[in-house]
């Protein structure tokens, strides 16, 4: 970066080779605001599996700006009642920059229902209120991730035995909620299966989409 040479860091630190940015990974956009895209995950995990991001590029959340977080927080109402009636209730998971495989802020919506994860647990590090919250938290102590369900929203110091308790509480129960098999696949693998996914998801957001025109007529 100082060297005028950034092809140490073209993992896409900045937005040119970003997968996001130019819309690589971004196949199905299934809405597009002023400031996000709605967009099928390209490799999901189940059918249903849909991301939020923001179209500047961001690193993550904790830098996206207070001016977008109205925004933001129509779409997140928007997919909880599309995935209710379609699906299950909505689980938000944002990985930050903790173990992220596209640099660029992104919020991970599943149909997963009720987590496993028990605040007893305390895994948690903070319980959020808003976005300001999470912002706070990543310009004072860094990295982060992130799961919010119906009953609560939290942060999470980056710390694997963190993380893996919530892959095992809220992923595996999860995928297995929907009738998925918890195996390890390849992100390849997703995504040579995922075709028939995203296109059921879309068939049932057009469906969705139609009910909110005629319900405005
Ligand atoms: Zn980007
Ligand atoms: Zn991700």
């Amino acid at each position: 970066m100082l060297n005028g040479s950034n092809v140490s860091f073209g993992t896409g630190s900045n937005g040119t080779n970003c997968a996001f940015c130019n819309r690589t990974d971004i196949p199905s956009v299934l809405k597009e605001t002023p400031n996000f895209l709605i967009a099928a995950d390209h490799a999901p995990l189940v059918e249903g599996h849909i991301l939020i991001i923001p179209k500047q590029h961001y690193a993550c959340y904790g830098e996206v700006p207070a001016e977008l977080d109205a925004e933001l927080s129509a779409l997140k109402h928007e997919i909880q009642q599309f995935f209710t009636q379609f699906y299950a209730p909505v689980v938000f998971w944002e990985h930050g920059i903790f173990r992220q495989t596209v640099f660029h802020a992104h919020l991970h919506c599943f149909p997963f229902g009720m987590t496993g994860y028990d605040l007893d647990e305390q895994l948690h590090n903070l319980v959020v209120a808003s976005q300001e919250d999470i912002r706070q938290w990543y310009v004072t102590q860094g990295h982060y991730f992130y799961m919010e369900d119906a009953s609560s929203a939290l942060l999470f110091a980056p710390e694997m035995d963190r993380y893996l308790g919530i892959v095992k509480n809220v992923f595996w129960r999860g995928i297995v909620s929907r009738g998925s098999k918890v195996e390890w696949r390849t992100p390849q693998q997703r995504y040579e299966e995922g075709a028939a996914h995203i296109e059921a998801l879309r068939g049932k957001w057009r469906s969705f989409q139609q009910q909110g025109v005629e319900a405005c007529s």
